[in-house]
């Protein structure tokens, strides 16, 4: 069975793991380095991102998470762990914070607002509903949620949203200060995947719909399979004449 980690700084990474385990899969709680040895992929909570920062950096946790994203196993980052994973966050505080990077997308921190302005709403789900069935929308729990305002071309977007009426307007700087824009289209990207990275700016883990969750131990599932593939068309599984042995190698069947 997979071995799910679940980096348990701050936030919502109990929420996760009871999430995991009404699936019938196991979480293991991360704070330190060296626990991420042997995971097969990684959840990173919702929270706030700030805090979570510096306790990443008290435990040096900063370099083994970009190794780990850098292996190509799946990491999924909810709400603050979008933040952790975009390579661009903005509307951070002065300062601002270390991320861990990998994923092609310019995010802001606290788009829809403060704390007060958190909200629930259903959002079109149709990659989700056409890969782990059900409905073709989904609850989405956004609590002093980011949103994702720009993409990379190698990042799939799987749900947007409309921003809500009365969210106030965020200004974007750029260079020096020199720069300053509106931020102003009507909808923002909320949930996407990019390779073994996936990001949503809600909280899966505080709905009953455990399709997230599926969806990412798919990704998982996926990895070992292209991992045995490659094995597969390794020069060892052809035979003299180059042809494709049929029963290249005999190693265990990943489930
Ligand atoms: N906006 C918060 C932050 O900056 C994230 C909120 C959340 O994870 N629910 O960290």
């Amino acid at each position: 069975m997979a071995v799910v980690g679940v980096l348990a700084l701050q936030g919502s990474y109990n929420e996760h793991i009871s999430a995991l385990r009404r699936i019938g899969v196991k979480g293991v709680e991360v704070r330190k380095p060296d626990q991420l040895q042997g995971l097969d992929s990684l959840i990173i909570p919702g929270g706030e991102s700030t805090t979570m920062a510096k306790l990443a950096n008290y435990h040096n946790l900063f370099p083994a998470l970009r190794e780990f994203v850098g292996t190509g196993k799946p990491v999924w980052g909810t709400c603050a762990g979008l933040i952790f994973l975009a390579n661009k966050a903005i509307g951070q505080k002065s300062g601002g914070q270390e991320l861990i990077g990998g994923l092609d997308c310019t995010v802001h921190r606290n788009f829809f607002g403060s704390q007060v302005r958190s909200f629930e709403t259903e959002l079109s789900v149709p990659m989700l509903a056409d890969k782990e069935g059900g409905s073709p929308t989904c609850r989405g729990v956004f609590i002093r949620a980011p949103a994702i305002l720009e993409v990379g071309s190698d990042v799939e977007i799987l749900a947007d949203c409309p921003v809500p009426a009365g969210t106030p307007s965020i200004t974007i700087t750029s260079g020096e200060g020199v720069e300053e824009e509106v931020y102003s289209k009507d909808r923002v990207i909320v949930a996407v995947r990019q390779g073994n990275i996936l990001a949503t700016a809600f909280h899966p883990e505080l709905t009953s719909d455990s399709r997230w969750h599926r969806l990412f131990l798919d990704m998982d599932k996926e990895s070992h399979a292209k991992a045995f593939s490659a094995l597969s068309l390794s020069t060892s599984s052809r035979d003299a004449e180059g042809r494709l042995n049929p029963r290249p190698l005999d190693l265990p069947i990943f489930e």
